[in-house]
């Protein structure tokens, strides 16, 4: 048991890579607190996982500072945040409207902010915990059609360094995983909206495969586990099936 005894917040944990992060922690012996904007289906995701469910829009001050409370008061403690809470709004940046970037934004960039620091001052005086932040292959390899997307994950690893450095002498760790396309309806709604060729994408990616959501899940537990990560702080594991060690040509 990797997580026993531990209280692990989920952001946008109700479905997704994030219920999949859950399943995995609740097997390892931790006890799950799933946010999400979608309250009725963190609230099933939550009953499965004999954790807690939280209302909260990441990208909102006020709703992270009562999901924290609430979280305390359901369990005590917070030893463990995922920073998984997201969305993928694409289109041309010509045309790309200033809500969909706020929205990119508040949510993967000033979410992973808020997340961080209102919980980082709880482990701060608690005195330690780990922080996992789900990045993406597009902090470092360019899509088109996806520039806050881009910009947003590129800044959760910049943002994973710095959180990583500060906190080390507090018994914080930082890291970050950057999956590569992973089988969620959030990648389904990149599918139907035909932004995601996948032929294409499948033919360059030398596993030949999309990854399945416990795949990531199974490195955030490693991430996350105090004795098998013990040394690894401001890290990002790439978890894409060789997508970003890809250089030849197709
Ligand atoms: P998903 O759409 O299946 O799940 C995202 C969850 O986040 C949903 O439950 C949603 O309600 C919640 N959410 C959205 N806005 C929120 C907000 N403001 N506050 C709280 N919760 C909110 O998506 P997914 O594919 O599981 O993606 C999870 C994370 O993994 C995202 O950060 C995404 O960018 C990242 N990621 C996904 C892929 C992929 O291919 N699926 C690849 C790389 C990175």
């Amino acid at each position: 048991m990797k997580l026993q005894n531990k209280v692990c917040v989920i952001t946008g944990g109700a479905r997704g890579i994030g219920e999949s992060i859950g399943r995995r922690f609740h097997q390892e012996g931790g006890t799950v607190a799933v946010w999400d904007v979608d309250e009725p289906a963190a609230r099933e995701t939550a009953a499965q996982l004999h954790g807690s469910a939280h209302r909260c829009d990441v990208s909102d001050r006020d709703a992270v500072d009562a999901a924290t409370r609430s979280t305390l008061e359901a369990h005590r403690r917070i030893d463990v945040l995922v920073n998984n809470a997201g969305v993928a709004l694409a289109g041309p940046s010509v045309d790309f409207s200033d809500a969909d970037w706020q929205t990119s934004i508040g949510i993967m960039q000033t979410g992973v902010f808020l997340c961080s620091q209102v919980i980082g001052r709880h482990m701060i005086e608690q005195g330690g915990g780990a922080i996992v932040n789900i990045s993406s292959i597009n902090a470092s390899e360019a899509f088109p059609m996806r520039l806050a997307y881009c910009a947003a994950k590129a800044a959760v690893v910049a943002m994973t360094e710095v959180l990583a450095i500060e906190w080390a002498d507090h018994g914080i760790r930082v890291n970050a995983v950057a999956p590569g396309v992973t089988r969620t309806t959030l990648v389904q709604k990149g599918i139907d909206e035909g932004v995601i060729d996948v032929d294409r994408y499948l033919a360059r990616t030398p596993m030949h495969r999309f990854a399945e959501p416990d795949e990531i899940a199974r490195a955030v537990v490693y991430l996350a586990c105090e004795s098998d990560a013990s040394f690894v702080t401001g890290t990002t594991l790439r978890v894409d099936g060789g997508w970003s060690a890809q250089g030849w040509i197709f």
